[in-house]
């Protein structure tokens, strides 16, 4: 344990900072489970934090901040089960990487191999396809530790809805310790890469989002055409240049980097910059790899990024709201719109809950005037239904964000119940989900709330 304000804390964006008064790196439960009791034995408030990839505030806090980084592994591997257990700090490529030594993977994953397990479900992170929740949804059981220093072990038979909650709860109400998943037998995918005029995909996006196993696009705001990319579930064998192509993606973020940083005293200059060569072009695409090296790629330019969860059924007319308001604005980004699709979830906080999703992501370099984009689209993404993802930038208040969730207020009955004294409660989870709530104050409540917005 370090002495108090020795210590600073940021996120890999490095957008955002705190001080906690002390930083505790445990390696195994016993330790997670001391550093609880004594927490509460000195009345400080505890966030856990992974990698540190969320744009926000989410992890940080004043009191004890439990960095998990360090309770890594893979715990064991049931191949016959189709199960795998790991410790919460262990990250997805590296349970992706394990998984394929036992002939293994995760159904679907992000982009994103070096956040942690326990983050990434924390937050409702997901990847792209219809037939598939949020990663969380492949939880089958896990270990929380609670306020009170105690070893919970949750499951959809023994403890349905606090479990469900569980799954996707932004910390707030204990730390992960261990997550046992859900696995199936390796695969390989084939990527296939094609552009269309972008109004021919929102005129038919519900039956395009169905076309392939995973599918994504991406899209320029001042340009007329998208590019979409389908992955396809194939038998044959990693192509030779499988590692060249898996780069052309990294190689395209470093080109959006250099354009942020040609282009911050003027984003209106964005697509002039864009149509230039800084680096070579992206070449085309249609290879085979293992399905994790498909779905991630190495990101080593650092952004920001606001992501929301809209109906699939809107999600076509947000995008074309969407581009009168960037047009309007006639300031861009250098990094394409991304837009991917999800199959509904049933955890309370899920930005998936209860319908099929497409999700449009915006991403901005981190230079000053870019923020105002995203300042620009929320409401939008807003006033169609959207849920904002948990880790991304965005500025919902618990009073937009409550009537959007149907369960909510289950949600904060079994939060008051694990965690009566808020000790992982911060300024910020007051903001996003208000403060824990005395039993009193929940039982005059009804337990969900009727959605006021359609979203
Ligand atoms: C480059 C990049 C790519 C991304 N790609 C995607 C993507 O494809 N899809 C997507 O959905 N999102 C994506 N994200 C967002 C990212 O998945 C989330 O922000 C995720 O939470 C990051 O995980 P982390 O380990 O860094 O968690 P952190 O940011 O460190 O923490 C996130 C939350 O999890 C909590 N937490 C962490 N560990 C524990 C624990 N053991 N117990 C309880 N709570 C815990 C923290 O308290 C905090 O509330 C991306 C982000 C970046 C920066």
């Amino acid at each position: 344990m370090t002495a108090p304000g020795a210590v600073r804390w940021q996120t890999w964006s490095g957008t955002v900072r705190c001080t906690p008064a002390s930083l505790v790196t445990p390696t195994s439960e016993d330790e997670i489970v001391r550093a609880i009791r004594a927490a509460g034995e000195r009345g400080l408030p505890v966030r856990a934090a992974g990698s540190g990839h969320s744009f926000n505030a989410l992890a940080c806090t004043e009191g004890i901040l439990l960095d998990l980084s360090r309770y890594r592994g893979v715990h064991s591997v049931d191949a016959a089960a189709g199960e795998v257990t790991v410790r919460g700090g262990t990250t997805v490529g590296e349970l992706a990487e394990t998984l394929d030594r036992h002939g293994l993977a995760l159904a679907n994953i992000g982009t994103l191999a070096e956040q942690t397990v326990a983050g990434a479900v924390s937050t409702g992170n997901h990847g792209s396809g219809l037939a598939h929740a949020p990663l969380s949804s492949q939880i089958i059981r896990l270990r929380l530790i609670t306020a009170a220093g105690a070893v919970r072990t949750l499951d959809a038979e023994s403890s349905p809805d606090e479990f469900r909650c569980a799954r996707t709860a932004l910390g707030t109400l204990g730390i992960l310790s261990t997550v046992t998943l859900r696995c199936v037998p390796q695969f390989r995918l084939r990527v296939s890469q094609r552009t269309e005029p972008l109004d021919a995909v929102l005129d038919g996006f519900t039956a395009w989002a169905a076309e392939a196993d995973h599918v994504a696009f991406s899209w320029l705001p001042w340009q007329d055409r998208a590019g979409l990319r389908a992955l396809h579930v194939t038998p044959a064998l990693p192509s030779r240049d499988a590692v060249r192509r898996r780069y052309a993606t990294t190689i395209d973020e470093v080109r959006c980097g250099l354009i942020g940083l040609a282009g911050r005293a003027d984003a209106r200059a964005v697509p002039w910059l864009k149509g230039r060569s800084l680096l070579p072009a992206r070449p085309p695409a249609e290879y085979v790899d293992a399905s994790h090296r498909v779905f991630t790629f190495p990101q080593p330019v650092k952004f920001l990024a606001l992501e929301h969860a809209l109906p699939l059924d809107t999600t076509a007319d947000a995008l074309r709201a969407l581009r009168r308001t960037l047009r309007r604005t006639g300031a861009y980004s250098p990094y394409s719109v991304l837009v991917r699709v999800g199959a509904g979830d049933d955890a309370p906080l899920s930005p998936a809950y209860g319908r099929r999703t497409g999700y449009v992501n915006l991403t901005v370099p981190r230079t000053a005037g870019q923020v105002e984009l995203l300042r620009a689209i929320e409401p939008v993404l807003r006033d169609h239904g959207g849920r904002p993802h948990w880790g991304k930038a965005h500025t919902a208040t618990a009073e937009v964000l409550a009537p959007r969730y149907p369960e909510w207020e289950l949600f904060q009955q079994v939060r008051a119940a694990l965690d009566p004294t808020g000790m992982f409660a911060s300024d910020y989870t007051d903001r996003v989900l208000g403060p824990v709530r005395i039993p009193a104050e929940l039982s005059t409540l009804t337990l969900a709330a009727p959605i006021r917005d359609g979203g």
